[in-house]
């Protein structure tokens, strides 16, 4: 029998609900539940893959190649179930498939309304998932109260009363906001969220309340006063130094516990979560530091690179040492030295991006980690800009470029306009729309005998996750190897690099695909351990 778990969110945004929902799902896979999580979101894209990292944060990119929330990435990060297509849905894409239907003729004669017509394909998203979990966490985007969520709420509540209230929970997540001039925490929005969750017919069952300082009894017996709610129920959630702590923190407050015994299920006393107290041992008791330079465009937004923070503090995880990033806005390359910002870090790190501003700075800060021998890691436009450096600086291609930023004379970097994936071919031109038509999702990589990746790796196929559409130009492999560049990850075909390297570099790698989409803080990626390993290395000799 499948439960649902609904969580939703009050008073703002950025509460932390993936995180909540994800550590959660931790927490209920400890107890031996199989656990699926999705989050539906109220926004009016078809998925995130057209937005601005700086609208929305990360595109988080699937196994079967869909672009979706990052709170996706947290769900997989924490429960180690990997993320589908499938487990994220919007507004856009709930309306497109309603106005796909009523074209088709499948409503004839009916007259087409939010309720039933859009509630019902939401309701058809949740359901979908019966009997693939024990427990489906749904996580409702937005804050409660946003005139976009209300098909949503309503939604979930109709679903609650359908499959009844045993095998139904709603948690809401909000915040109780500290006023230095009172002293005190205050509970007033929460009980405005609470009332305007009702007055979605929906009652919560369980409060989740974030706050910056400890919750005293006082205000949680005011919270279950004022909301109805029992005060065991009223799970305080204080702000900690790790997101890796969070399971353990919910779980010493009874969140779990209280979820059990809200569907009347046994609690387990003791239960193990080792793993959880190892990773924060290590994140907390590290034996060294290093530090990273992130050399990007999108620097100022935290969740921009989401994956890719998490990836390093895995690597560093698996290294025992805290991994201190650096980040620099890539455009300040094309006026000032690269010396002057990147001297004494342990290591560089260009990571994904789209567009032709900040790609010279890019540029320049790979020839400075190839010239002084720093630990390079290039992940997708990373790679392709560690390309370009290696052709114009080592090939004599005075005018290597990639045709993402317009027509090039010599075009190292060039559109992917067709390409394998399983059993049939897939092609594009510049004129293809560009919502969702990138090379997405897994794919295989041979990687060469002998090359440092096989060695990270261990094996001679890897399968990881893309999200490009354009790609080294295999026509410039002679001349970039004669440089030193080695092409150690071709697809099956052979005709996409997906991995190069430098020879005699210390640590010089770039991927054309995201090994931060798979990296787990108790499965570290083996190119984030190697590349924190290299840093550690690099460390000793500055
Ligand atoms: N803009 C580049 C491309 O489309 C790189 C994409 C990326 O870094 N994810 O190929």
């Amino acid at each position: 029998m499948t439960r649902y778990i609904f969580i939703t969110g009050g008073v703002v945004s950025s509460l932390g609900k993936g995180l909540a929902s994800a550590a959660l799902g931790a927490l209920l896979q400890a107890r031996g539940y199989r656990v699926r999580l999705c989050k539906l979101d109220p926004y009016l894209n078809v998925d995130p893959g057209t937005m601005s990292p700086f609208q929305h944060g990360e595109v988080y990119v699937t196994d079967d190649g869909a672009e979706t929330d990052l709170d996706l990435g947290h769900y997989e990060r924490f429960t180690g179930v990997p993320a589908k297509g499938t487990d994220n849905t919007t507004t856009g894409r709930i309306y497109t498939s309603v106005l796909q239907k009523e074209r088709k003729g499948d409503y004839l004669g009916a007259t087409i309304q939010v309720i039933p017509h859009i509630t019902n394909e939401i309701k058809d998203f949740i359901r979908e998932k019966e009997n693939t979990a024990e427990f489906v966490l749904c996580e409702i985007g937005g804050t409660v109260g946003d005139i976009e969520s209300l098909p949503f709420l309503e939604a979930i509540r109709q679903f609650g009363n359908e499959v009844g209230h045993n095998r139904a929970l709603f948690i809401h997540v909000t915040l109780l906001p500290y006023i230095p001039a009172a002293g005190e925490l205050k509970t007033k929005p929460t009980q405005h969220s609470v009332k305007e969750l009702m007055s979605a017919g929906i009652r919560p069952d369980i409060l989740l309340c974030r706050a910056d300082r400890q919750i005293d009894e006082e205000e949680r017996a005011k919270i279950a006063l004022f909301c109805n709610i029992d005060r065991k129920k009223v799970i305080p959630a204080v702000d900690v130094g790790s997101i890796y702590e969070v399971p353990l923190t919910y779980h010493r407050e009874g969140l779990d516990q209280q979820v059990m015994e809200s569907f009347g299920l046994k609690d387990i006393p003791n239960l193990d979560l080792s793993i959880w107290e190892d990773i924060v041992h290590n994140i907390k008791a590290p034996e060294g530091e290093v530090t990273i330079a992130i050399v990007g465009k999108y620097t100022n937004l935290a969740d921009s690179y989401k994956s890719l923070n998490e990836a390093l503090t895995h690597g560093g995880i698996a290294n025992k040492v805290k991994v201190s990033l650096k980040f620099i806005e890539s455009q300040i390359f094309e006026s000032e030295d690269p010396e002057t910002h990147l001297r004494g870090v342990h290591g560089i790190l260009v990571p994904g991006g789209f567009g032709e501003r900040g790609a010279e700075g890019k540029i320049r800060a790979a020839r400075y980690a190839r010239e002084k021998k720093i630990p390079y890691f290039g992940i997708c436009f990373g790679m392709q800009m560690a390309v370009i450096e290696v052709a114009r600086n080592l090939c004599g291609l005075k005018n290597a470029n990639s045709t993402e930023f317009g027509p090039s004379k010599e075009p190292v970097i060039g559109l992917m306009t067709e390409w394998i994936r399983g059993n049939s071919k897939e092609k594009r031109t510049e004129q293809t729309d560009l919502g969702g038509t990138m090379r997405l999702g897994s794919y295989p990589a041979l990687l060469a005998k002998g090359s440092k990746v096989s060695q990270t790796y261990g094996k001679s196929e890897i399968r990881e996750r893309h999200r490009h559409r354009y790609e080294v130009n295999i026509n410039y492999r002679e001349a970039l190897e004669k440089a030193g560049l080695i092409f150690s990850g071709l697809s099956p075909d052979g005709s996409l690099p997906e991995i190069v390297e430098f020879k005699g570099h210390p640590w010089f790698i770039g991927v054309q695909f995201h090994p931060e989409l798979k990296s787990k803080p108790f499965e570290p990626h083996p190119l984030f351990v190697s590349f924190i390993e290299a840093a550690v290395h690099q460390s000793r000799l500055v």
